[in-house]
Order: C-alpha cells, then sequence, then structure tokens
C-alpha cells in the first residue's frame, strides 16, 4: 500500500524546469492526489507530474509531427535534379543523382561528395602540410560515405529483427 500523502512531504515528480525527476515538497492536495509540488533543485513550483506522465505526452507529441521528416524528405528529393538510377554496388554517381536503392529507397549521394569536395580545397593550399592533410581527409570522407552505403544497409538487413518490430516491408520486388 502507498502511503497516504500530504503537503509537506517529499515525493519524486517531474520538474518542468530541470526536465528531470526530481526531489520535490508537496505543496498543495487536491483530495488523494497531489496538485502542486515544489522542486527542491531549482525551487519552482508547479503541478505535479511523474516521469512517466510526462514520458506519456512527449510519445504522443511524436506522433503528432511524424510526418515532417517525410515532408521534409520530399523536399530534398525534389531538390536533387539528377537522373535516377537503380542503386548497384559498382555504379557511379555524380553530385545530385538520387539513389534508387532496391530495398532502402533513395538516398541522395551529393551530400557526401560535397562534405569532401569542401574539404579538396585545401589539395590546392599553398602549403605542402595542407595539401596533405587535405588529402587525406577527402580520402578519410569517401571511405566512410561508401562504407555507409555498403556496411550500413547490409548492417539494416542483419538487424533488422532488432530494429524494425515487424522486420524491413519489402516494399518493392
Ligand atoms: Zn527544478
Amino acid at each position: 500500500m502507498i502511503e497516504k500523502q500530504s503537503a509537506g512531504d517529499n515525493i519524486a515528480a517531474h520538474c518542468t524546469k530541470c526536465k528531470l525527476v526530481l526531489d520535490h515538497v508537496i505543496v498543495a492536495m487536491d483530495g488523494d492526489s497531489i496538485a502542486k509540488v515544489k522542486c527542491k533543485t531549482c525551487g519552482s513550483g508547479h503541478k505535479y507530474r511523474t516521469g512517466q506522465e510526462v514520458k506519456r505526452t512527449r510519445g504522443a507529441a511524436k506522433k503528432q509531427d511524424s510526418r515532417a521528416p517525410e515532408v521534409l524528405w520530399e523536399a530534398c528529393l525534389a531538390e536533387a535534379k539528377g537522373k535516377e538510377r537503380v542503386y548497384d554496388m559498382g555504379g557511379k554517381y555524380r553530385i545530385g543523382d538520387i539513389v534508387d536503392h532496391r530495398i532502402f529507397g533513395k538516398g541522395i549521394v551529393r551530400n557526401a561528395v560535397l562534405f569532401a569536395a569542401s574539404f579538396a580545397v585545401m589539395m590546392f593550399a599553398p602549403l605542402t602540410p595542407y595539401v596533405t592533410v587535405g588529402a587525406f581527409i577527402v580520402s578519410m570522407m569517401m571511405l566512410s560515405a561508401l562504407m555507409t552505403m555498403i556496411y550500413l544497409p547490409a548492417l539494416i538487413v542483419l538487424l533488422q529483427g532488432w530494429l524494425f518490430k515487424e522486420g524491413l516491408q519489402w516494399s518493392r520486388s
């Protein structure tokens, strides 16, 4: 049985200011339920909320704007003006190309190339150390882009049972 609480008691509650579950003092009761609490850490008074209640409302809020990333993605795809082509490991891609992967849909190569290109400028520097570092970073970035495109999809397939509730949806054939 839970002990009956009253004003002046200590209780763990979610602080709206600290955004954490912290020690609070009960300020006001509403019958048997706690109405108002005061945070012992920051001293602010607010409505009583448990950590679980906060998590629940946050989850609901997330659901509401779940369409936003898709809208952003569509905008990104519209921006990439390159030709759409079917993803293949040995394929070559130019800036702006949309990679149409069999399973993973569309990805944009442009970003990876752009990042590498911004460092490639260093290779035209007058000082040899800059050229070396520039070349090193460019090769590192191209390698990581390659790894992302080859190993990440492979890992997603391998771990699909763990990553997704019902495995991957093989929407294309
Ligand atoms: Zn606080």
